[in-house]
């Protein structure tokens, strides 16, 4: 008889365990999974017993991609997401509201504007903004996270004018004629952190428990942060947030290649409950050339590689998934290591020549499935013909043996896992269009993205990923099995129950 804490038995469990794909019963202790085993093996355990009553439990949900407090502070801000708003005068409505409950001088936040679905089909403006709280400093952020509007009092509180120059890697919209901004920023976050001040730590650790909250929710137990601004700063206000509870998934913090250089912390320095990650490098072509510049982005990758540390670098465009590829392939070949595993985020458009090239590299490819669902019909609406069947690519990467993982990017989506996998398996966007249906994966290879594969994608598949004897024990109950039910049922997949470090965390 073996003593555990917690055992959970009648379950439908689908380990990601090659050597046993299936079990019924799995017993933990000290948060580890300690037992795998069939229902009859119940007697040989003694413990707080739970009936599964045929569920489906699968290892923790490990989100490869997101922004923990940039959700945290989406959550304390005015939502101008889609499934909100659906024009430019809802959003001056729900700031207007906001705005006449805070005292004249304080910050409006507003978050989640996408302007392909808004009814004007154009971004909103400094005047836009001026209209709904002129006398209150108005910031709304885009949904991707990269661009951003301020109203009037904002830029001028921002220092932001005519006169202004554009800062390294950024782009200040303005009228054409007199040099105005007109109020829309892009790839300006780092400065505009500079300028607008931070919310309180109150109102962030109230943030990171509502963000807590959804996480646990969802099944997700681990999540990899690769916000680019992340520092040492970063570091110390996750810590405090884990010390004081506020935060149960486990956490790999990226950071990027300056702060982590700075920082002087050895690659993947912590412990399970909160790890040091890759360096973060965003790679972008938004001001029309790519910004840091090819060979920039090779002298990163290089110096971040052989100070140890595994590189993720930033890729939506064509041409910046090309030169990221290129980078890796440089880095790689002067200097060989097996199993460097340096990271493409997003990798959104993905021709042949670089799938080859990925494949050669031996790159894994962080991928947000979820875009598929959420943004699917812009994707069809805006996206050049040619390159709809390279978009997001999935099944491509495992023919070539590569082990693509999965994250949310959220808050740019939400967080939900289940989502995710149901676009994986069937391309399909909120409307029901298919996108590159070629690329479609099974409901397994796509669970793997969520759990071993986003462990492997920073090393720690000793430790995640599957459920197995000695494994943490990070579990979540799902209320049906999505690699049995029809398709359509994945996204409709409740969690049940959460466990993290062997303790339920979260119970629906
Ligand atoms: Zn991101």
């Amino acid at each position: 008889m073996r003593q555990a804490d917690l055992i959970l038995y009648n379950a439908n469990i689908l380990t990601m365990d090659e050597q046993r794909p299936r079990a019924q019963l799995v017993g933990v202790k000290g948060g580890r999974i300690i037992w795998v085993g069939d229902n009859d093996e119940l007697k040989d355990l003694k413990g707080r017993k739970i009936d599964c009553e045929g569920k489906t439990l699968v290892p923790g949900f490990n989100d490869a991609h997101c922004h923990i407090l940039a959700f945290a502070s989406s959550l304390l801000s005015v939502d101008c997401s889609p499934s909100s708003v659906s024009s430019i005068t809802d959003i001056q409505a729900r700031i207007r509201e906001q705005a006449q409950k805070l005292a004249p001088g304080s910050w409006v936040r507003a978050t989640g504007y996408n302007e392909f679905y808004l009814a004007e089909k154009r971004h909103p403006t400094r005047w836009d903004l001026d209209q709904a709280a002129p006398h209150h400093p108005i910031k709304l952020t885009h949904r991707s996270g990269h661009a951003s509007v301020l109203n009037s009092l904002a830029l001028s509180l921002a220092g932001i004018s005519a006169e202004s120059p554009e800062p390294p890697g950024g782009l200040i919209d303005r009228d054409l004629e007199s040099g105005e901004p007109n109020g829309i920023l892009f790839e300006m976050e780092a400065y505009l952190d500079k300028v607008i001040p931070p919310l309180s730590e109150a109102e962030l650790e109230k943030g990171v428990r509502l963000a807590n909250e959804n996480y646990l929710s969802l099944g997700i137990t681990s999540l990899q942060d690769a916000t680019v601004h992340n520092g040492l700063k970063e570091w110390q206000t996750f810590l405090k947030l884990k010390e004081r509870g506020n935060l149960a998934p486990r956490l790999s913090l990226m950071m990027g290649t300056d702060a982590i250089a700075a920082s002087g912390l050895p690659p993947r320095y912590g412990d399970d409950g909160m790890r040091l990650g890759a360096a973060k490098i965003v790679l972008d072509e938004t001001t029309g050339r790519l910004h840091p510049s090819p060979e920039e982005l090779e002298e990163q990758v290089l110096e971040a590689y052989q100070a140890g540390f595994q590189v993720a670098i930033h890729a939506i465009e064509e041409g910046a998934v090309e030169a990221a590829a290129r980078a890796v392939a440089h880095a790689v070949a002067r200097h060989p290591r097996r199993g460097h595993r340096h990271r493409i985020e997003h990798c959104s458009v993905c021709p042949p020549p670089i799938l080859e090239q990925l494949a050669h590299a031996q790159v894994i490819v962080v991928t947000q499935p979820a875009f598929i669902y959420y943004s699917g019909e812009r994707y069809l609406a805006t996206v050049a013909q040619e390159q709809l069947p390279w978009l997001y690519r999935i099944g491509s990467f495992l023919k070539e043996g590569l082990m693509p993982a999965a994250g949310s990017d959220s808050p740019v989506v939400p967080n939900n896992p289940l989502v995710g996998i149901y676009a994986a398996v069937t391309r399909k966007a909120e409307s029901g269009d298919e996108l590159a249906i070629e690329e479609q994966v099974s409901p397994f290879e796509a669970l793997k993205m969520y759990t071993q594969a986003a462990a492997y994608a920073c090393f720690e598949e000793e430790a995640k990923g599957s459920i197995a004897v000695g494994k943490l024990a990070d579990l979540v109950l799902l209320s049906a099995d999505p690699t049995a039910v029809p398709h359509e049922e994945i996204k409709e997949i409740r969690v049940e129950m959460t466990i993290v470090d062997g303790r339920i965390a979260w119970q629906h």
